[in-house]
Formats: C-alpha cells, sequence, structure tokens
C-alpha cells in the first residue's frame, strides 16, 4: 500500500477503505487495520475519527517543512555517506541514476519518481545512521504526497543531473560541495513545485491496483 501511495496510485485524500482494501489486496481486515495504523503513525495517513482513513494531504506550510527538515538531516546524511561509501556503493549509485535515466526516456512518471526517493533513501543507507535513514523515509513519502498535490507539469521529482553530480562529490570524497550540492537540489525540488495549484482526490478505486 505505501508502494501504491508512493508511486502516486493512491493520491492525496483517497478514502482508505477497510473492506475494499482487504478485497483488493486478498488479507484480511485486521491486516488492512495495521498497516493503516502504522501509515498513520508516520503521518502517511490520516484518520478522521467517525469519517475513516485518507491518504494525508499535506498543507502548503507543511509541504515547506517537510523541506525545511530534508534539508536539516541531508547534508548531514551525504557527508557520512561520503565517509562511509565503498567502490560498490558508488557503483550501486551510478547503477540507480542509470535507472533514473531510462525512467526518464520512457517517460515512465510512477518510476521517475519511486527512483527518485529511492536515490535518496540509497544514500542514507550508505550512511548507516538507521535513526536518520528512519526520518528520512517518512519525509521521503511525504515528498511524494507533495509532489503529487503540487507537481508543476513537465518537472517530475529530482532534477536527473542533480543526483549525477552528487555522486561525482560522494566519489570525489568533497564532503564540503557534496553537503551544498544536496541543500541546491533540495531548494530545486521544492522551487519547482506549484504551490498555487491543488488537485481533489477523487480516483477509480479498483483501477489503481489492476491497472
Ligand atoms: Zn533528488
Amino acid at each position: 500500500m505505501l508502494g501504491a501511495i508512493v508511486e502516486h496510485r493512491l493520491p492525496p485524500g483517497t478514502k482508505l477503505g477497510e473492506e475494499k482494501l482487504a478485497k483488493v489486496f486478498g488479507v484480511s481486515r485486521t491486516q488492512i487495520r495495521q498497516v493503516i495504523e502504522r501509515l498513520s503513525h508516520d503521518r502517511i495517513v490520516t484518520v478522521v475519527p467517525n469519517r475513516g482513513a485518507f491518504v494525508s494531504s499535506p498543507t502548503v506550510e507543511e509541504a515547506r517543512q517537510v523541506f525545511a527538515a530534508r534539508r536539516v538531516i541531508e547534508p548531514e546524511l551525504i557527508r557520512q555517506a561520503l565517509r562511509a561509501a565503498t567502490k560498490d556503493d558508488i557503483r550501486r549509485l551510478r547503477t540507480h541514476v542509470a535507472k533514473e535515466s531510462a525512467a526518464r526516456t520512457a517517460n515512465d512518471k510512477r518510476a521517475i519518481v519511486r527512483l527518485s526517493g529511492e536515490f535518496h533513501q540509497l544514500i542514507a543507507g550508505i550512511a548507516g545512521n538507521r535513526y536518520l535513514a528512519k526520518t528520512l523515509r517518512d519525509l521521503e513519502t511525504l515528498t511524494c504526497l507533495v509532489i503529487i498535490l503540487y507537481d508543476a507539469p513537465n518537472m517530475p521529482a529530482c532534477p536527473y543531473h542533480e543526483h549525477s553530480d552528487l555522486v561525482d562529490a560522494i566519489e570525489a570524497r568533497d564532503e564540503k560541495r557534496a553537503a551544498e550540492h544536496m541543500v541546491l537540489h533540495l531548494r530545486h525540488v521544492e522551487a519547482s513545485l506549484n504551490f498555487e495549484r491543488a488537485h481533489d482526490g477523487e480516483l477509480d478505486f479498483e483501477a489503481v491496483f489492476t491497472t
């Protein structure tokens, strides 16, 4: 279900009916309830008393706070990653950037957004601080919700060449450049969003999982 949220198949505002989800995923309502509870704990799902659970719709202010939080933790994550990165890690990052490039060529928007997020998590994984990595994972999922809510046309997720630049800085073991590029990169992603625009969350629930 988290995957469906990240890939924008369950956009912000979607009501998460236990019965329907249980049927679609072929699991029990109890299991669905547990997943909803966990996602609600991570602020990805919002539970409204007497109305049910919904995919969260971050407000403009919340969206800005998500980016502000990322600008605090990600420069530190990339510094730590740069110190810890092995040759294999750098190869994995390059392979990942190549996948992003392929998704872009294929114009596969869902894959582009998912892979963009995974790139940042890959860096967090290399940094090796599991608490920061968990915080980033939550912020990353919220970023996906923000992107679908406030996405400017033609600019999905992270500018591709900037990921490539970040890997260059890691490989060069240039901490200052890596941290500065990360902050700039997050500013670019935030600046590409259109906070004037808001979607509504109407959608065909069955189609989300059968396409
Ligand atoms: Zn990025």
